[in-house]
């Protein structure tokens, strides 16, 4: 199962059901190796044990030295002046936005009226998204992030208004959108319909493998062998089928930055004149303003570093949310804070406590940031 660092429970993501049954086949795979390897080896010859021991105490080690790094990373990345960062593809930059210390304080008072509130929405009328969820020993715990930003509606800096925008990490125990709280970044998310459907199709060949896998083990060993090719050939249009899906997903993911221009060049405005993201809570007149600026580009596309190989949630948590909110209203972003809440949990990256503000993640957020983050610096016009 991928873990977020900074998310710190399941991975958010759409992509994660696909992702997690192969990495769950992978893991057994090597499982099954390790035992296979260590069997003939156990009680061979005790040279061979002591090997085995020396290579697992290596191990032991590598496994407490990274695991360190991973917690000095997050302690270095939590510093005020380092929360939201990132390379930025489009100019060549790093571009930077603080934690300021009002930032924080409206993420505590944020905090504050929803551990008073029963719906983390004031627009939940259904009363479907419970703040009690979030403290769930087992389940819960849930990375919030504000952002100050500054709006476009008077000329003068000193009046113009500020505004907050509010973000939580991934899904709110289960559900994307929440009234009042901005919106993913991904159109192809687990409650769509199209994603249902290919879901449906992939879940009814996995429904098949089975069946044929327990009719092999029932037969003669002559039949065995055919259900055993036609399992081989099921479970290989089942991986090619979850990879075209995870394909959809990221090609759905639609970023904006604050950049100026029009377009980078013909080729990107033809890619991405399908897609402009039409799940923005942004209003009409918001948008209005700033249509004929606003740059989207591919998750892909924005991303530093190997965009083959996408981490799984990217885009997904709170910081890109937010920044993709502002940029697609016109405003301009004044600071962040993200701070988690919930119960206290334990992850790799370290300890996460509710109250305590915490950078944005290594793998999924920072790469990405910097072109989110690209002209953000620029004043309104
Ligand atoms: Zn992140
Ligand atoms: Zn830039």
């Amino acid at each position: 199962m991928q873990r977020c660092v900074v998310v710190g429970r399941r991975c958010p993501s759409s992509s994660s059901a696909i992702i997690e049954k192969n990495e769950r086949e992978k893991k057994k795979k090597k499982c099954s190796r390790r035992s296979r390897r260590s069997s003939t080896v156990v009680g061979n010859n005790s040279d061979n044990d002591d090997d085995g021991r020396r290579r697992n105490q290596i191990n032991l080690k590598a496994n407490e030295r990274a695991n360190e790094r991973r917690k000095q990373a997050v302690i270095e990345l939590s510093k005020r002046e380092e929360a939201c960062k990132g390379y930025c593809n489009l100019c060549g930059k790093t571009h930077t936005l603080e934690r300021t210390r009002e930032a924080e304080e409206v993420a505590k008072a944020l905090l504050e009226k929803l551990r008073k509130q029963k719906s983390v929405s004031d627009e939940d009328e259904s009363g479907q998204f419970l703040v009690e969820d979030v403290y769930d020993q087992r389940t819960g715990g849930k990375m919030i992030g504000v952002l100050l930003c500054e709006t476009t509606t008077t000329t003068t800096t000193s009046e113009r208004e500020r505004k907050v925008l509010k973000a939580f990490s991934g899904q709110w125990m289960g559900e994307w959108v929440v009234p009042g709280w901005c919106p993913p970044l991904a159109r192809l998310t687990h409650d769509s319909s199209e994603y249902i459907e290919e879901r449906e199709k992939i879940e009814k060949l996995s429904e098949e493998i089975k069946k044929l896998e327990k009719e092999a083990s029932w037969s003669s060993s002559g039949s065995s062998g055919t259900a055993a090719t036609a399992v081989t050939e099921l479970k290989t249009k089942r991986k090619n089928m979850s990879r075209a899906l995870l394909e959809r997903i990221w090609d759905s993911y639609s970023l904006p930055s604050f950049r100026k221009e029009r377009k980078m060049s013909e080729s990107d405005d033809d890619d991405n004149s399908d897609n402009s993201n039409s799940s923005s809570s942004s209003s009409s007149s918001d948008i209005k303003n700033n249509r004929r600026k606003l740059v989207e580009l591919n998750i892909r596309k924005c991303y530093y570093g190997d965009a083959s190989k996408l981490p799984c949630g990217c885009g997904d948590c709170a910081a890109p949310k937010l920044l993709a909110e502002c940029a697609r209203k016109g405003w301009k972003p004044i600071a962040i804070a993200e701070t988690w809440m919930g119960p206290n949990v334990k992850r790799g990256a370290g300890l996460r406590e509710e109250g305590v503000f915490y950078g944005a993640c290594l793998e999924r957020c920072r790469p990405i940031l910097g072109y989110m983050l690209c002209d953000a610096a620029l004043e309104l016009e």
